[in-house]
């Protein structure tokens, strides 16, 4: 249940569902999802659904995390930085690593962001950079970035992110609107964005402040 093999058969099936970029089906062959949820839930990681990491959170869908990426991706070289909001499990972090970027992550809770550097360090991941804070103002020490990557459902664009974007870099994000998401890139030329949807999605909120709970569950 958690070999290459079922590895494979979950990229077959991503291929299969219109995912088309290879560099994208290829580092979802390599990262090993099960390591990013619980031993009780690994039998399950290479199925095309989102599972519960505690504290109300989700890892999120293969399918929409593989979409993200190839929107990053589409007619562009691998991005040099990228700002992950949201790093819940780390497995898209992984991801994005994977790929070659350095990446630049943050999580409110606290438990999740220890969790997530353990993981990611233990695996060999040492281009990623964690915060333990609220990413909904980005990070803006560490930009510009080449590409956002916000993976907690946002109201609206969050226009103090376009300025830490380099010109002709890209923001995707799960955008909730009358209570409906749907998927947005949005490419951004240093003046303007130009916006594009990728069809319905369904994230956890975005939601403010930081969460430093020193153990358990809420
Ligand atoms: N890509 C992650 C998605 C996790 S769910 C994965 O596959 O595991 C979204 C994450 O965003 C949650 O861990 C949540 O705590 C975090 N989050 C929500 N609002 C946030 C904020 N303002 N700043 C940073 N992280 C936030």
């Amino acid at each position: 249940m958690i070999s290459p093999r079922t590895r494979g058969r979950m990229v077959l099936r991503l291929r299969a569902a219109g995912i088309r970029d290879e560099r994208v089906l290829d580092v979802m062959n390599q990262v090993p999802r099960h390591h990013f949820v619980a031993q009780a839930l690994a039998g399950r990681a290479y199925e095309l659904v989102s599972l519960p990491i505690g504290y109300g959170q989700t890892i999120s869908q293969p399918w929409t995390v593989a979409r993200m990426m190839e929107a990053i991706l589409e007619n562009n070289p691998i991005p040099r930085r990228i700002l992950e909001i949201g790093t819940g499990s780390a497995y898209q972090t992984a991801l994005l690593a994977e790929l070659g970027a350095e990446v630049f992550t943050v999580e409110r809770i606290g438990p999740l962001h220890h969790h997530a550097d353990k993981v990611l360090s233990r695996l060999g991941y040492s281009q990623v950079h964690l915060l333990h804070g609220d990413g909904s103002g980005g990070w803006p020490e560490q930009g510009p970035y080449d590409a956002i990557v916000i993976t907690a459902a946002v109201p609206c664009a969050l226009a103090p992110l376009y300025r830490q974007l380099r010109a002709g870099g890209r923001l995707v994000m799960p955008v909730e609107d009358r209570g409906k998401q749907h998927l947005q890139v949005s490419h951004w030329d240093g003046h303007e964005a130009l916006i594009s949807h990728l069809g319905d999605c369904f994230f956890v909120p975005l939601l403010a402040g930081t969460v430093s709970l020193a153990s358990g569950e809420c």
